[in-house]
């Protein structure tokens, strides 16, 4: 095995040239098996090139399954949160985690960030500079022959006669691409939208406030009072952001009268659960989704520090806004701890599942069963948040809400942080990939071979190549019984 020296475009080579002879060695190509089906643009269209997407298309390619599209909005390497609305310094999660690499590890972060940069840099760093991760991914994506249309948003999803048709515009024209299946790998919005609280915002003028999900001019933000909602991560990276670029002061509100001190997702994350967490009962599925939403995430210790080091920072505890009032001199927040003023406000209040918000599933949310459709808890542990999202099948796929009126749903798989209250953290996340996946491709594979049954029917008992030439038996140590 060629080892690595040195780091850089000569180590990157080295490395690639092993990645390549790997593949090889584990035969990790097929060629197509899925028979292609009469007036179909491909087999599977994946909506989002982010890290989910990425690893579903190369979990796929693997298992022979080649003929995918993956569509998605941003332009490239604009994908997911990295590089456009996330505003920490480094990633939350360690740095060891794994990734989209599904098991090569000449494909992990790691691999890749000791031959572009060198093993003392990856020794020294704690965390992934976010940036860098997004580097990682662009590489990644280019290494396992990935291609992301850029620029293309899929805006609505329906059954034809030989399967799907997905809407995409592109450069401002809208087509329609003929596929048998789609992966949802939309990211953390997926199944939703911004949690923006109308009651607040109803008073508010244009251009005064903003989501942590939003592209936000925070240059513009210099000298002025800034107010955010919230005391999850992205609330203090946004206010730590703030004043980096020259805030006057960032006052964060916390509802709550102690910021939460820790992350329940990291409680699910070991093998059992990120593997079978779907296979456990409705009832315990609910109970612990229950318990994950019921308070946002604590801020990392990073990101916590990043912002109480500055000093225009402010942290008001125990003070919900109640109301919000343009003013002449600014937004009046009126909460029980007092009443405050700011000239910009930042919504740090994660994201809210709505499906019909979404224009992929627009048309046909209503179809969509949901949590609350399927199950019903005791009293006391009734959650509105749990009920709203999607209850779905073991492979990923909605189910219909009322049985006989959408069958075709189970060929679009919501692979994507819909999907936790279902299975678990086994999307989206970092350590989600090496479980999640395989859980996809599994469901796309079944689902192939039944859905065309006769022709593998054919092919499972069609003669293979011969063993033996005809004849080949015979010689002078053959006689006739
Ligand atoms: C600010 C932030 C920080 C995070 N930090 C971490 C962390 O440190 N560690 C960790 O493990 N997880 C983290 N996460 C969670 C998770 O890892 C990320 O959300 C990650 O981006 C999920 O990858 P994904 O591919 O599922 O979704 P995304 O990376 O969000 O990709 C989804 C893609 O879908 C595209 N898309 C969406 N709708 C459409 C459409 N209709 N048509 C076409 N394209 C569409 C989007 O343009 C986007 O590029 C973080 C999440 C956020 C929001």
């Amino acid at each position: 095995m060629t080892a690595l020296t040195g780091a850089g475009p000569a180590a990157l080579a080295v490395l690639e040239a092993r990645i390549a002879h790997g593949r090889e060695c584990l035969i990790d190509r097929f060629d197509d098996w899925v028979p292609p089906a009469k007036g179909r643009d491909c087999d599977v269209v994946i909506v989002g090139g982010g890290q989910s997407g990425l690893a579903a298309a190369f979990g796929l390619m693997r298992m022979g399954i080649n003929r995918v599209r993956v569509l998605d909005a941003a332009t490239a390497g604009g994908e997911g949160p990295w590089v456009r609305f996330a505003r920490m310094l480094t990633l939350r999660s360690p740095k060891w985690l794994w990734g989209p690499e599904l098991g090569i590890p000449d494909l992990s972060f790691r691999a890749w960030c000791e031959a572009a940069h060198g093993p003392a840099f990856y020794a020294a760093i704690a965390k992934i500079p976010k940036d860098l991760w997004m580097d990682y991914l662009v590489w990644f994506r280019r290494v396992v022959g990935v291609t992301v249309e850029n620029e293309a948003t899929v805006r609505g999803i329906e059954p034809d006669a030989g399967g799907l048709r997905v809407a995409v515009t592109r450069g401002g024209l809208e087509q329609w691409l003929a596929t048998r299946k789609v992966v949802l790998a939309t990211g953390m919005d997926g199944c939703g939208k911004p949690a923006l609280p109308a009651q607040l915002t109803a008073g508010l003028a244009p251009g005064t406030f903003a989501h942590t999900l939003d592209a936000i001019d925070f240059p513009a933000l210099k000298g002025r009072r800034v107010a955010v909602l919230g005391a999850a991560s992205s609330a203090f990276d946004n206010a730590s952001t703030a004043l980096e670029h020259g805030a006057a002061e960032v006052r964060l509100y916390c509802r709550h009268t102690t910021i939460a001190r820790h992350n329940p997702n990291m409680s699910l994350v070991y093998p059992g659960s990120l593997q079978a967490f779907s296979d456990l009962d409705d009832g315990l599925r609910w109970e612990v989704m229950r318990h994950v939403f019921a308070r946002a995430s604590a801020p990392t210790r990073e990101t916590l520090n990043r912002a109480v080091r500055q000093p225009g920072f402010r942290l008001v505890l125990g003070a919900p806004w109640q109301r919000l009032a343009a003013q002449d001199e600014g937004i009046a927040i009126t909460t029980p701890a007092g009443t405050w003023s700011a000239d910009f406000v930042i919504f740090g209040t994660g994201f809210a599942p709505d499906l019909a918000s979404r224009p992929e599933l627009a048309t046909c949310a209503d179809l969509i069963a949901l949590w609350r459709d399927r199950y019903h808890p005791p009293p006391a542990l009734a959650s509105e948040a749990v009920g709203a999202y999607p209850y779905l099948g073991p492979g990923y796929e909605f189910l219909e809400r009322t049985p006989a009126t959408a069958a075709w749903l189970r060929d679009v798989h919501c692979f994507n942080y819909g999907a936790t209250p279902s299975h678990g953290i086994s999307v989206g996340g970092n350590p989600a990939m090496r479980f999640g996946v395989p859980r996809l491709v599994h469901a796309i594979v079944r689902d192939f071979m039944r859905a065309d049954v006769e022709h593998h029917r054919r092919r499972m008992m069609s003669p293979p190549e011969p063993e033996l030439d005809e004849g080949e038996w015979l010689g002078p140590w053959a006689s006739a019984g």
